[in-house]
């Protein structure tokens, strides 16, 4: 089969569901899927039957409602299709009803204490916006999968689904706003969209086995880098190896048959590391797809005999992964709104849109740091490397000289040349090159997107985009409503655009910063300006109790308080659970791994001393030395660890298992490669 016959084939699309559906029902379910309007009740059950028997075609033998939990990953629970018939044989069937409602069993996911266990019911609500799609598994077992809200008993959302598309709602609105303020064209629903860049490692399978911490926590809690690394010095961009290739094709040919628009694949920075980028979609069929992007990854992994890494910090040393989130809106002309137009009138719209997410950043960036707030995220974020945990905005030259002039009013001169009137003066063109790039900003202007890079890779992007779009509809808003005070007084449009947005950029210009972003500097020069800079999860989630982020997204209505209170619950106890778990495998590998190895190393040395020549007797003795003083070291650490896990304090515990490690990894330094308890990262970084 072609590819292009191949595409989409498993999901329950627009070309698949005109041979499945009556005209008038496939009409009225794409005008749904299109436009989010409400489903009619009454096709409900012709569009069940069509899909059961498009799944049955396919070899599908059960159904799930596909959902998102909080616990970070995806969920389902599997129904067969077949009842037993009055003749003695089965029958399949698939209800309108089992289409558009589930109730799984709420009480064993996380709900912060949003249900107490007497409401252990939860249900699952079909989301027509997200196609049914078909998983498939190597040995052929097929699912149809229906992508659903979950929520409690009296509508509490449980999961990351719900609020995205409550905050597309509340986007949605203020952008039907904007055109009418604009005399812009509205005939679509306008939407955001995502583009998520996609970094993972690859380690061999059998190599990650004889790595306990990789196999129960994802990363390696010990270990060196080696000095020297061919693979540390040519691998971005460098040619992809056999299996690799073979292995990324094969990923690639899954996802299209989901109808997921993979288009790049390359060799990230870190050796062992890769990334995978999407054609950008509408953002909650994006954001569906970037999970199931990820479980294909991990999946066709196996088949090739490695172990996909989604984990923000696999290995000490070298570049983490994350999730290049791009972000813009496309309008209700179907145009990308963050596209800097070709009349004084777009630039207008587009300089109004712009200074509002600059706005929605600087006054909301602690509910950003928070979206992307995991034990795993922090070690890139705040740990001296990209991006760093201080929110701040990079535009460019041109960009920031615009702002710039557009602060000032009218310039005498300007790099864009000449001067900058709104909804006067056109905007040069804005050149979408290299030299636009900031590796180092957290929330990047790229062109015709923002880039959000403080993502972790292997987190939902639901919960991300929707602290982004939340905050950009609260400042469009904010902003239209000053704009429209000023204008009711007789002030014409174009001179109340123009101060609205000369006053927001004085108040919110101190998140912008186009410098580099691992500096020191950066750091002092933030504090300077006020900005936050919160380097750990604990102190991150606190947004979530500021009553500024409550009122957010409460009269947004994306989350309640108590909706809200819980994320911040939930996100805690992860926290925690994974630390203490991080910890405890650190302890144990360290007490029955590396100590018992650095005890009878040192032992061995000691013993070989007496036969050997004054010369190597010293060198030897010394490096014997060396080692038992590492052992002593290790044993005082593995003690204060355990203390601290007794105490289950995070903080403690994440210092217990920095300290263990710098006396584990000194002797991996002096014990012979081939008498190390586990594979070394130069073992793990060989991906050939
Ligand atoms: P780069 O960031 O390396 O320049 P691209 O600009 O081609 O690469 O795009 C990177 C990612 O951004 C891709 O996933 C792409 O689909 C996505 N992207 C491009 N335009 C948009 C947009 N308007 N909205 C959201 N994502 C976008
Ligand atoms: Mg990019």
């Amino acid at each position: 089969m072609s590819i292009q016959e191949d595409y989409g084939s498993l999901v329950f699309g627009a070309k698949t569901m005109g041979k499945y559906l009556s005209h008038k029902t496939y009409q009225s379910l794409l005008a749904t899927m299109k436009n989010g309007t409400a489903l009619d009740p009454s096709i409900a059950d012709e569009v069940a039957v069509g899909m059961k028997n498009w799944a049955l075609d396919y070899g599908a033998t059960h159904f799930t409602h596909w959902f998102q939990p909080l616990t970070g990953t995806t969920a389902e629970k599997h129904d067969s299709f077949f009842n037993p018939s009055s003749e003695g044989g089965v029958v399949a069937s698939f209800s309108g009803k089992e289409l558009t409602q589930g109730e799984p069993d709420a009480s064993s996911f996380p709900s912060g204490g949003l249900r107490a266990t007497f409401e252990a019911r939860g249900y699952t609500a079909w989301d027509p916006t997200s196609p049914a799609f078909i998983k498939k598994n190597s040995d052929g077992v097929s699912v149809l999968c229906i992508p659903t809200v979950f929520c409690g008993y009296h509508g509490e959302a449980l999961d990351r689904k719900a609020p995205l598309l409550r905050s597309q709602a509340a986007l949605v609105k203020q952008l039907h706003r904007v055109a009418k303020l604009f005399g812009v064209e509205d005939t679509e629903r306008p939407y955001a969209t995502l583009g998520p860049e996609q970094e993972y490692f690859l380690v061999d399978a059998e190599v990650y086995r004889k790595r306990p911490d990789l196999v129960q926590t994802g990363r390696t809690l010990f270990g060196v880098r080696p000095a020297r690394h061919q693979q540390l010095e040519d691998h971005y961009f460098g040619k992809i190896k056999n299996r690799v290739l073979s292995f990324m094709a094969e990923v690639d040919r899954e996802l299209w048959k989901l109808g997921i628009p993979a288009k790049t694949r390359h060799n990230e920075v870190s050796p062992a590391q890769f990334e995978l980028a999407p054609v950008f979609e509408e953002q909650n069929l994006s954001s569906d797809h970037n999970m199931l992007t990820m479980e294909i990854l991990q999946n066709v992994a196996e088949r090739y005999g490695m172990v996909c890494l989604t984990h923000e910090k696999p290995f000490d040393g070298v570049n983490g992964s994350g999730k290049h989130n791009n972000w813009s809106v496309t309008g209700p002309d179907g145009k990308n709104w963050l596209t800097p137009g070709k009349t004084p009138h777009e630039n207008a719209k587009f300089l109004m849109v712009l200074v509002s997410i600059i706005k929605g950043v600087d006054t909301f960036a602690p509910l950003l740091r928070a979206s992307v707030a995991s034990a795993g995220n922090d070690h890139r974020l705040g740990a001296n490397e990209a991006p760093p945990a201080i929110i701040s905005i990079f535009l460019g030259d041109q960009l920031t000289d615009i702002i710039q002039q557009l602060e000032k009013g009218r310039p005498e001169s300007s790099k864009a040349g000449g001067v900058l009137e709104i909804g006067v003066s056109s905007l040069p063109k804005l050149p979408k090159d290299a030299t636009d790039r900031n590796r180092t900003s957290p929330f990047a202007f790229t062109g015709n997107k923002f880039e959000f890079r403080a993502v972790g890779s292997d987190q939902s992007c639901a919960t991300a985009n929707t602290a982004l779009n939340a905050i950009v509809a609260w400042a469009l808003d904010e902003v239209m409503n000053e704009i429209e005070a000023l204008t009711s007084k007789g002030t014409d449009f174009n001179s109340a655009l123009q101060s609205v947005l000369q006053k927001e950029i004085k108040e919110h210009k101190r998140v912008l910063f186009d410098g580099n972003g691992y500096s020191d500097e950066w750091k002092a020069e933030a504090k300077r300006r006020g900005l936050p800079n919160l380097t750990n999860t604990l102190e991150a989630i606190e947004a979530y109790r500021d009553p500024k982020v409550i009122k957010l997204y409460k009269d947004a209505g994306i989350l309640s308080e108590i909706e809200l209170e819980s994320r911040y619950v939930i996100e805690k106890e992860k926290y925690e659970a994974v630390v203490a778990l991080e910890a405890n495998c650190a302890l144990t590998m360290a007490k029955t791994m590396f100590l018992p190895e650095g005890i009878s190393y040192s032992a061995e040395l000691a013993d070989s001393c007496s036969s050997l020549t004054d010369y190597a007797h010293a060198g030897v003795s010394s490096l014997a030395k060396k080692a038992s003083t590492e052992v002593e070291a290790l044993i005082k650490e593995i003690d204060k660890l355990e203390e601290a896990i007794g105490k289950g304090s995070p903080k403690d515990e994440l210092q217990g298992m920095h300290n263990v490690r710098l006396h584990v990894d000194a002797l991996e330094k002096i014990v012979p490669g081939s008498q190390w308890p586990v594979p070394s990262y130069g073992e793990m970084f060989f991906i050939g």
